[in-house]
């Protein structure tokens, strides 16, 4: 969704809508295609201008598909994520950058009066995955051995393995 800057009105808009999971498919990358999808997005958002700084307040609701990282099962993980923009047009964005310190508030900026109101919203999403997505907590992952499901089945190995651990340290107890 793009916003018109000329279509702001004075008091602001108000925005909820959702979004669908083709949205999605479509700005990512052939990568990460093949690890992501997401079926819904619920946002909310709340558009206000003052002279040409454009601020975007909102929250967006979505549940993102994904493999878990331990044991490769398909995962739903629930992104909430308030967000807050504040856009300057970029023509004025070299001006800015001279005048204003490191410390003052970071801009985003817009061009031809359009907002890419998706990007913003895409961004949001990205930050919200974390590097390695779980199924639960606890998740036992595949064993490194033999590729086994831990979680609904079991295999020697991990016992062997934990075995041959017990036997190195048993030996170090009675070294000590
Ligand atoms: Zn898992
Ligand atoms: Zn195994």
């Amino acid at each position: 969704m793009q916003i018109n800057v000329s279509h702001i009105p004075e008091d602001g808009l108000n925005l909820h809508f959702d979004k669908d999971g083709e949205w999605f498919r479509n700005v990512l990358t052939e990568e990460e295609k093949t690890e992501l999808s997401l079926q819904r997005a619920d946002v909310i958002c709340f558009v206000k201008k003052l002279k040409e700084t454009i601020f975007i307040e909102g929250n967006i609701e979505t549940i993102i598909t994904t493999t878990c990282s331990r044991c490769l099962e398909v995962t739903g993980f629930p992104i909430k994520s308030s967000f807050r923009y504040s856009l300057i047009p970029v023509e004025r964005q070299l001006k800015e950058e001279q005048e204003l310190s490191s410390e003052d508030l970071e801009y985003s900026y817009y061009e031809n009066d359009l907002i890419d109101l998706d990007a913003m919203l895409f961004e949001q999403i990205m930050l919200q995955i974390p590097m390695r997505v779980l199924c639960r907590e606890t998740c036992k992952g595949l064993c490194p051995r033999c590729g086994k499901d831990l979680n609904t089945t079991s295999c020697d190995c991990r016992t062997e393995f934990i075995d041959a651990r017990l036997a190195v340290l048993k030996k170090l107890k009675k070294e000590e």
